[in-house]
């Protein structure tokens, strides 16, 4: 029988093979197949009845690899959904879908058959494998340099010259470990003293322990000696990771709902009753208590058997949101992050694969999480961007993946913010979601006064605080209440300008200017990692005279040292939460009144609830506005509102301070007032006039390649055959472009992009399968359709 196989390549085909009958295929099975001359995995997605060419040219696959699909049927609709959307080949959604750990290495050896092939094209091969002993691994041929290696070693085999033995191998191995288990054996009195503690220490406890354990309390001489006496057992014992080791655990607090979380809990459990899809926007200022909500309406659904996912951003992932959801759930959980390692994230897949967990918490891949008979599906801080993969195919978006997800099992899906995203509103607003608002905080808490500073009217214009953040911190240093201060732009500057002939540092494989760094006295490239040290002198002009540009987190805590010298300062930037409990430590100090000032990039915006935190300072409310894209004063927006929400999470009242060179940018003068509604109408009034989503649907096209002439070129000539349909097309397309991208180069890659506005989506599918069909990419191009991009980067 014939199978269609997906390959995670891409390549929009999928590739037809055959099998015997008898091994009972089914869809979602991983396959062992020869593609290309080289063994590669696959996964089943159909049964083709007819194919379009002859029978007998159809590969047979080596052979099945999963007992059971890996991919069940709802995830496999879900697959086929998503590639179709995003013009994705489905063989890498799968991928996409499935944890690294399940990969296996494929594993070919050689032997040889027949000693004298008189076939010249074969004899570098036979000599080779003549010295070594068979079987040989191919990769010791690979270091040969033969030529067409592969397709030679399948031709050779055809003609019995060779044997070729395929395997494959798990990625991740089981872990096992040593472990001590006493005997039926009772022990004698000639035992010396440290025998018998060991003797009486193994019979006390109840599990199994390992060895090494073992081995930190007594030697492994006296360990030999109780095995000598027959009085213990070494066992093999399977370990597994445990993910909750390092969060505090502590009961749930329990508090009566505030009116206005009770209506929306009432509202969304009634919705669950129903069993059927509906999508509900949570419109909620900080601290109303959305997450709360979030708590009762999964233990509804737990309550009705079934089961929740919860999308929560990366950098609001942090152990104080996980020990929040640990108090209430227990181990139902199962938490991914992307401090996982391989092993840990198999592990949790596996524990969900097996209906073990209940609720999945995690970034936009948990939307992926084998559950079955999913109930709820929550997006927290939906209008986070962080939920748009933007760095490999698919370029999927999370929070609409979840929306359609939940469709797919009648689930309720709740997106929820403080900020909601345009579209989302917008969405709302078309009856598409059910908009549920609270606006009050919970226990009377009222929102912090915003307050501008102007910094173009300050004395100094070389300060990085304006006068009145300072005196602010100074007064909240006196009553020792806590500060968090944002800027989002981790190093020391932004870069380095040599001020005799204005060069500015760039990195040699991106069009990026260098930031500076002064832990390690380096300029770094924040896209590809190229560095280099801070020259002494200039290497155009020799000027030794240096403009350090806008201040990241690093010259701020510098700063921040000298001004206020006793106060207990602590950064939080990816330079300073690199290891695994980083974030841990500075959250538990901070509360805990070990730390005055918490000075961050946006891994601070989210989630935070520190009651002691009375001041939020924003050092520059301009970083998102310098930035070329439509979104950025939506972004804006956000981040103000966002970081503003930090403080006032008590009686005490919150204040923030938001220094700006911009006072009167709207997105500024609305954040102040706190004008969630004013801003989203003033601005879905400029994305209507001017074309942009949630108005139109956006596709960019990107294309890249290290050779920009030839690029150019290409991209230009592409263009003129969209023209041609441009004109004959009755649905109504704007093509922008071709024109580089606005981060141009990129490790030593060039990128230009067309950008397509469409009036709806049917529109957008058009124009792409005229695209495929009609203009043929060069193989040398790589090029990517992005639909609905969150950045035009
Ligand atoms: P949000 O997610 O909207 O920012 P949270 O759910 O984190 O808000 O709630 C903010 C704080 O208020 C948390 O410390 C939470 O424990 C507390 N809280 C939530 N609901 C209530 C309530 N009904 N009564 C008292 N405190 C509450
Ligand atoms: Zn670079």
């Amino acid at each position: 029988m014939f199978l269609e196989i997906a390959i995670p390549i891409n390549n929009p085909n999928t590739f037809t093979y055959k099998v015997e009958e008898k091994l009972h295929p089914q869809i979602g099975q991983r396959v062992l197949i020869d593609f290309n001359y080289r063994l590669q995995t696959g996964i089943i997605i159909g049964f083709p009845e007819k194919i379009d060419f002859e029978p007998e040219k159809v590969k047979e696959i080596k052979e099945i690899i999963d007992e059971k699909p890996i991919i069940n049927d709802e995830l496999f609709q879900l697959a086929k959904w998503l590639a179709k959307y995003y013009f994705c080949p489905i063989g890498l959604v799968l991928k996409a879908m499935l944890p690294a750990g399940v990969n296996v290495n494929t594993i070919q050896k050689i032997s040889l058959k027949v000693e004298n092939s008189s076939m010249p094209q074969y004899q570098k091969i036979t000599n080779v494998l003549k010295k070594l002993d068979s079987p040989v691994p191919i990769a010791t041929l690979q270091k040969q340099k033969i030529p067409s290696l592969f397709k030679t070693l399948l031709k050779m085999e055809k003609k019995n010259i060779i044997e070729i033995e395929r395997s494959y191998k798990r990625k991740i191995e089981k872990k096992v470990v040593n472990c001590l288990t006493l005997t039926e054996k009772k022990a004698t009195t000639d035992l010396t003293f440290k025998q018998r503690e060991l003797y009486e220490f193994l019979k006390s406890e109840e599990k199994t322990i390992p060895v090494s354990e073992i081995a930190k309390k007594f030697s492994y001489s006296i360990i030999n000696k109780l095995r000598e006496k027959g009085l213990v057992n070494l066992v093999k014992k399977e370990v597994y990771p445990d993910i909750f080791e390092s969060i505090n655990k502590f009961f749930p607090p329990q508090f009566e709902l505030t009116g206005e979380q009770d209506n929306i809990v009432s509202e969304i459990k009634k919705a669950i009753s129903y069993k059927k899809f509906q999508t509900f926007l949570l419109h909620g200022v900080t601290s109303s208590g959305k997450t709360e909500v979030y708590i009762r309406v999964i233990k509804e659904v737990l309550t009705k058997g079934k089961t929740a996912i919860m999308l929560i951003p990366e950098i609001s992932l942090t152990p104080q949101t996980v020990e929040r959801f640990y108090a209430h759930f227990g181990d139902d959980i199962a938490v991914i992050h992307s401090k996982l390692s391989d092993r840990e994230r198999l592990y949790s897949w596996n524990e969900i694969n097996r209906s073990k967990k209940k609720i999945v918490i995690g970034p936009r891949s948990a939307i992926f999480a084998p559950l079955k008979n999913i109930g709820l599906i929550i997006v927290d801080e939906e209008h986070e961007n962080t939920y748009k993969q933007t760095d490999r195919n698919p370029l999927y978006n999370g929070r609409d993946m979840a929306v359609l997800r939940g469709k797919l099992n009648n689930a309720v899906v709740i997106l929820g913010s403080a900020t909601p995203s345009l579209e989302s509103y917008y969405n709302a607003s078309q009856n598409k979601y059910q908009l549920l608002e609270m606006k009050e905080r919970v226990q009377n808490q009222i929102l912090p006064e915003l307050t501008i500073v102007d910094m173009r009217q300050e004395k100094d214009h070389t300060e990085i605080l304006s006068q009145l953040l300072k005196d602010k911190i100074e007064d909240r240093l006196i009553k020792k209440e806590q500060i968090i201060l944002f800027q989002n732009r981790r190093g020391y500057a932004s870069y380095i300008q040599c001020v005799k002939c204005g060069k500015v540092f760039q990195c040699k494989n991106c069009n990026i200017s260098l930031t500076y760094h002064s832990y390690n006295n380096r300029m770094i490239c924040h896209y590809c990692g190229y560095n280099q040290a801070l020259p002494k002198k200039c290497p155009e002009c020799g000027g030794y005279i240096f403009n350090f540009g806008s201040p990241g987190t690093e010259k701020i805590e510098k700063n921040l040292e000298f001004l206020f010298p006793t106060a207990r300062i602590a950064r939080m930037d990816t330079d300073t939460t690199r290891g695994k409990q980083v974030y841990q430590k500075v959250f538990d100090k901070v509360r805990n009144g070990y730390i005055d000032i918490l000075l961050g990039t946006q891994m601070i915006i989210k989630g935070l609830d520190f009651p002691n935190v009375t001041l939020v300072g924003i050092i520059s409310a301009d970083v998102n506005l310098n930035l070329p894209d439509f979104r950025a004063a939506e972004r804006n927006f956000q981040h103000i509102t966002q970081v503003a929400g930090r403080t006032g999470r008590s009686e005490k009242k919150g204040e923030v301070i938001v220094q700006t060179y911009n006072p009167k940018h709207y997105s500024i003068q609305f954040a102040q007032k706190q004008d969630f509604i004013g801003f989203t109408e003033l601005e879905l009034g400029l994305r209507k006039k001017l074309h942009y989503p949630p108005y139109t649907k956006l596709v960019r096209l990107l294309f890249i390649l290290n050779d920009e002439n030839k690029l150019k070129k290409t991209v230009f000539a592409i263009r003129k055959k969209l023209k041609l349909f441009e004109k004959s097309a009755s649905w109504r397309i704007i093509i922008l472009g071709p024109v580089a991208a606005p981060l141009s180069k990129i490790r030593k890659q060039y990128r230009y992009h067309i950008v397509i506005k469409a009036k709806d989506r049917n529109a957008v599918c058009k124009f792409i399968d005229r695209f495929q069909q009609n203009v043929k990419i060069p193989s040398y191009i790589k090029m990517q359709i992005d639909m609905d991009p969150v950045s035009l980067q």
